[in-house]
């Protein structure tokens, strides 16, 4: 196995909802062809992988994780013809496609749950997890506290309850019997046969879970993943996984198992821990999470993000913890949800404040994993607090100051989500024309921190290690891989740090600052002297002695970053 082939490790991966991204049939509703008619842009700003959230049929009661057709798209947003028009065209443009793969629950209105509440003897009947009475448990484990109540709900047709771990429109798959497993393997393959690149597992825990609800004592509860991992590498080897799985650092060697189970895990402590940097002003939280996970196979990868399509879960913190992150990102109680989390957009969090947008975007792009990106975040988009629980974030891609935001040109009260039309997020400020526009805009900084990683594969295929250094406002850290090595340092703090770095053990020749174009060479005693400003971050290339890891590349660093020569 060579690192290069293994593409998601260097990928960027750009997130999508197509219901609120682009319409093209103007009934309010974004669909595949309006995505399709995108795609010049998605691809211009250098995404790699696009990452769609559900597209199946649905009731929508859940944003589309309620599915009543796995092999299907739902008709609001085109056809499977459309659905293979895109990935056809993506990867023209070298862009790969993953989609969420939500087999946890099905829509209550699945067929499959319609036949099995109908009849004991239903072949789908044991598809679902049934009980006479009520289980005393029925108020722990939910998904969403505060707005669900309980985990069984009663059906009057079977005269039985059924098991929900999310709402109680979407009862849970039993993927303790086996036909629900090949049912799953199925699904993949239909969708790997229209050529996606892989699979973006939702609630992976509650997959594995089930086996030790339904199989108490079973030996290894977790070889359902590597049944999954076997089939998806059987029928198309550099297809990937990418788990939602925000469980106990004990758990996470149980999900990538030996390189045999997932290929990614999105880094849920990372997250709530950046943020707790940042409204600390200091660097220590992110060291400690970056620190806090079990080394991971070789061909394992973290998933980085700042914010998703759902609230940024701060579980992971202690109570005090929460309470600065709540203090500093979201403090009135209509931002909090689920007694957790934060429903704010990623630019208002901040306070819209172009120095901490910029350091979390290139902290984003620095820290050692793979980078995931929420439509919008990249212009600064805002929330719109007035809709339910986590649809606050899903309001429809601020494109123009047209109407509707160049979104839709349907009336305004047949839109799937209102558009942001007020306050300092509105889409006649933010928006992505205006972005494109201004040369120093926020969206130009994104894409240029983008190129500028996809020019430092030591970050996404390397190995890292964290710099000491004695201003606890600044993370300093090294990323390595076949002989070069890239140096991010980010100052987390509001205020000017005066900085030196030792690097006297790292046979480096000169830094070159792949930002500015400064280029520094070490004081006599292999230290360096940066000048910080508030919140500044600085991505340096090092050059490296001569005799560095000579093996590694035939060519010297000068042939390799034809920038990099340091002047005679
Ligand atoms: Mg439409």
């Amino acid at each position: 196995m060579k690192r290069r082939d293994l593409w998601y490790k260097n990928a960027i991966i750009y997130c999508i909802d197509v219901e609120t991204f682009q319409d093209s049939n103007n009934d309010g509703i974004g669909d595949f062809g309006g995505l399709l008619m995108r795609l010049e842009k998605i691809a211009s700003l250098g995404y790699t992988c696009i990452w769609l959230l559900p597209f199946y049929p649905t009731p929508n009661r859940d944003n589309g994780y309620d599915i009543t057709d796995y092999y299907a798209v739902d008709p609001r947003l085109g056809s499977l013809g459309d659905f293979v028009e895109f990935v056809h065209a993506a990867r023209d443009y070298g862009i790969r496609v993953i989609i969420d793969l939500v087999v946890n629950h099905t829509s209550i209105e699945h067929p499959w749950f319609q036949d099995a509440r109908s009849d004991p003897n239903s072949r789908y009947r044991n598809y679902y997890i049934w009980s006479k009475e009520k289980p005393p448990d029925a108020r722990e484990g939910m998904v969403f506290p505060g707005v669900q109540n309980t985990t069984w709900t009663f059906d009057r047709k079977a005269q039985m309850y059924y098991f929900h771990r999310f709402y109680n429109h979407q009862a849970d798959l039993n993927t303790a019997n086996p036909e629900v497993r090949d049912e799953i393997c199925k699904i993949m393959g239909f969708w790997l046969q229209l050529g996606v690149s892989g699979f973006r597992i939702d609630a992976a825990p509650f997959l594995v879970e089930m086996r030790k609800v339904q199989e108490p004592g079973v030996s290894d509860p977790y070889e359902y993943l590597t049944e999954f991992r076997r089939f998806l590498s059987w029928r198309k080897g550099d297809a990937v996984m990418l788990a939602e799985a925000n469980v106990p650092m004990k758990d996470i060697p149980e999900y990538f198992g030996q390189g045999d189970r997932m290929h990614m895990l999105f880094h849920f402590m990372l997250n709530q821990h950046l943020f707790l940097a940042l409204a600390c002003g200091e660097a220590e939280p992110i060291k400690r999470a970056l620190y806090m996970p079990p080394p991971i196979p070789e061909t394992g990868q973290w998933a980085i993000f700042l914010r998703n399509h759902d609230e940024i879960d701060l579980s992971g913190l202690t109570d005090e913890e929460r309470r600065e992150v709540f203090a500093a990102f979201g403090p009135e109680p209509e931002m909090q949800i689920y007694n957790r989390g934060i429903r704010r957009r990623l630019a208002p969090m901040l306070g819209g404040d172009r120095r901490r947008l910029e350091l979390m975007f290139s902290l984003l792009f620095t820290l050692p994993g793979t980078p995931v990106i929420w439509y919008g975040d990249e212009i600064g988009m805002g929330e719109d607090l007035s809709l339910d629980e986590r649809n606050s974030v899903r309001t429809p891609m601020q494109w123009t100051t047209e109407q509707n935001a160049g979104f839709s040109t349907a009336p305004e009260d047949a839109l799937i989500r209102p558009v942001v039309s007020e306050g300092p997020y509105r889409y006649k400020k933010i928006n992505l024309v205006n972005e494109t526009r201004d040369e120093d805009s926020l969206l130009n900084r994104v894409e240029r921190l983008l190129r500028l990683r996809k020019e430092c594969p030591e970050i996404g295929y390397g190995d890292w290690k964290i710099l000491e250094v004695d201003q606890p406002e600044v993370l300093a850290h090294l990323c390595e891989w076949d002989g070069s090595m890239v140096l991010a340092v980010h100052n987390l703090a509001d205020r000017p740090i005066e900085l030196t770095i030792n690097l006297e053990n790292e046979q480096i020749d000169h830094l070159l600052d792949l930002i500015g174009d400064e280029v520094r060479p070490p004081s006599e005693n292999g230290s360096y002297e940066l000048d910080l400003e508030a919140y500044e971050y600085r991505w340096l290339r090092c050059i490296m002695k001569p005799d560095y890891a000579e093996e590694a590349s035939p060519l010297p660093a000068e042939a390799r970053f034809p920038q990099t020569r340091y002047p005679e």
